[in-house]
């Protein structure tokens, strides 16, 4: 079973429209002439006021593939309404978002998100044709009292409650041990491989093989160009979510191109 890689970058809180705009185009511009198929899906998420004018100069290749898709970094499961700060699948669909992150725990930590709202988003995301990509993690804490496992398999079955194996196969999850986030200590990258194996089987518990083999999971946690390729050359890592290291040109084709190294071997 061959799952397409998923390099995203999440750019969190940071950028102006034109700082955006011009960190989209050098990415794009580096892959310019290189073909689609032996990439991996590239990913970002710009804050949302810079949508617009990252999609104004997303893909312009000409051959109709999709190098680089956009992301939302959260949204509402109301389609609209009196909702005060919040966005709709719609919107992000309409700024030219084909993906969405959900269950961020950042979202989960700050803004008191719970499994119950990212299993709403989590349906909406997919009842509108775009792809969530769900974040789940541990704590350090957790980690030490011997519950990642437990904790984590609960964030995945609450998130895909009532979804059916079809959506679930489509979407992307993204395991995150909290810990590793914006800290500079990534997962030893076995033991994210074990976790995400073990994401795996949940899965496939609630979904059943075929949307298990399918399901993309990606690991973040302090990726860098120097880890990702022992975090891509294991059995169930399928790309990775970035943070820190997706906000510099270079750190982000670097990461990429180290991703591609993996995929031809
Ligand atoms: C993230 O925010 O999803 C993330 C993984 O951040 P960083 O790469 O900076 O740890």
């Amino acid at each position: 079973m061959s799952r397409k890689p998923i390099i995203a970058g999440n750019w969190k809180m940071n950028m102006l429209s034109s700082d955006a705009k011009s960190l989209f185009e050098g990415i794009k511009s580096h892959w310019s002439e290189t073909s689609a198929t032996v990439m991996p899906q590239v990913i970002i998420a710009p804050t949302f006021t810079s949508l617009w004018a990252v999609s104004s100069v997303k893909c312009s290749c000409g051959c109709g593939c999709d190098k680089i898709a956009i992301a939302g970094q959260n949204c509402h499961w109301e389609s609209s309404g009196a909702y005060t700060g919040e966005i709709s699948v719609e919107m992000l669909a309409d700024a030219g978002c084909s993906y969405v992150i959900i269950g961020h725990s950042e979202r989960r930590q700050y803004f008191s998100e719970t499994d119950e709202m990212i299993n709403k988003k989590a349906k909406s995301i997919l009842s509108k044709g775009l792809i969530p990509i769900i974040c789940c993690g541990e704590t350090l804490e957790q980690r030490e009292s011997g519950i990642t496992d437990s904790w984590i398999s609960g964030q995945i079955r609450a998130a895909l409650d009532g979804i059916s194996s079809e959506d679930i196969a489509k979407s992307v999850i993204a395991y995150e041990p909290i810990w590793a986030i914006g800290t500079g200590k990534t997962c030893d990258a076995d033991e994210a491989n074990r976790v995400i194996a073990m994401i795996r089987s949940v899965v496939k518990e609630v979904a059943g093989e075929s949307a298990s083999n399918s399901i993309r999971i990606l690991y973040g946690g302090s990726v860098k160009p120097e880890t990702i390729a022992e975090q891509m050359s294991k059995s169930d890592i399928d790309g990775a979510l970035v943070g820190g290291a997706s906000l510099k040109v270079d750190s982000f084709n670097k990461i990429i191109e180290n991703t591609m190294t993996v995929m031809v071997n």
